[in-house]
């Protein structure tokens, strides 16, 4: 039960915390009230076009930035997050807060910026999420082309369940990324039997790839492999000019990482990227 899986857990977080000297009770309690006080914050880091290098959208990334504990880490209390069910009203509240952004920057820059948003496992398998992101859609008025959700390979495994899910979000418009690609345990045969549209490379292979062939290998056909699908593909964590240049040979579509930008705040995001049509590399 949810329950037991908490506790099984608790060690875990305690012994993670101690450093900060923040246990588990305490930053549950916080996370608790975090959203009606106003604490949680969407960062946005850009996607780039490596043939045109324009920002055709945005990763959202989560902030907590709590009154009494200061900053935590999404790899934090985003865990904690799943095991106490409070990612249901924090991810309701992303999935919200993404469609307002999404429609303030078609407001205010004439532009059709996309935004991905994550949802983690207990979020998808949620029964209301599809109606969450239809409400969210509607009440907005946004194109549901351009909020994408990024959903792991885990939830994949339960291909009965998620489907279903995968299907309805696609009938609804809704763009579907599958994060951190290539580190999951899925089979291959999940990339035929879903709908999905772009791939996310995860960073761990990107790091290396001066100094590890077989990192390169695998990019490289992980390239091949979703563009034979008619999927995007999208590299994660690009930090250095070798990384760009072996990805644009590859003929790797976008890019994402402190290369190109770390997560910003909305209005730097605004600043740097929106109301500019490119970037300045
Ligand atoms: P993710 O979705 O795989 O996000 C990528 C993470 O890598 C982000 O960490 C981002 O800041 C970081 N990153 C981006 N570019 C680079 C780079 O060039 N180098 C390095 N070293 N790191 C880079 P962040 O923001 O701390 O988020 C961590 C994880 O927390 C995310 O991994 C995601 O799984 C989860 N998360 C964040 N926001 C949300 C949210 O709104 N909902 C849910 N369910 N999970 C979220
Ligand atoms: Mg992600
Ligand atoms: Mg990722
Ligand atoms: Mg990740």
């Amino acid at each position: 039960s949810v329950k037991e899986k908490g506790k099984a857990h608790y060690q875990f977080y305690r012994s993670d915390m101690q450093s900060t000297g923040i246990n588990v009770i305490t930053l549950e309690s916080h996370l608790r009230k975090a959203i009606e006080r106003e604490e949680l914050e969407l960062y946005f880091q850009p996607q780039v076009n490596l043939l045109t290098n324009e920002i055709p959208s945005f990763e959202a990334l989560l902030r907590w930035n709590s009154a009494d504990l200061g900053f935590i880490s999404p790899a934090e209390f985003i865990p904690l997050a799943e095991d106490t069910g409070l990612i249901i009203p924090i991810g309701n509240w992303v999935i919200d807060r993404a469609c307002w952004q999404i429609r303030e920057w078609a407001k205010k820059a004439k532009k059709e910026v996309r935004i991905a948003v994550n949802i983690s496992p207990k979020q998808f398998l949620q029964l209301d999420l599809v109606k969450t992101i239809h409400h969210a859609v509607e009440k907005h008025g946004i194109d549901p082309s351009l909020l994408e959700i990024e959903i792991t390979e885990g939830v994949m495994q339960d291909t009965k369940e998620a489907i279903p899910i995968l299907n309805r979000l696609k009938n609804l418009g809704i763009k579907i990324a599958v994060d951190d690609f290539g580190t999951g345990y899925s089979s291959l045969s999940y990339l035929k039997q879903f709908p999905i549209d772009v791939l996310k490379i995860d960073q761990s292979f990107i790091g290396d790839i001066k100094y590890n062939g077989k990192d390169a290998a695998i990019i490289t056909t992980i390239i091949h492999l979703g563009k034979s699908l008619g999927m995007e593909v999208i590299a994660e964590g690009v930090e250095e000019q070798n990384q760009v240049e072996f990805l644009k040979d590859a003929d790797c579509e976008k890019a994402q990482g402190f290369f190109f930008g770390k997560p910003l705040k909305v209005e730097e995001a605004e600043e740097r990227f929106i109301l500019r049509s490119k970037t300045s590399s």
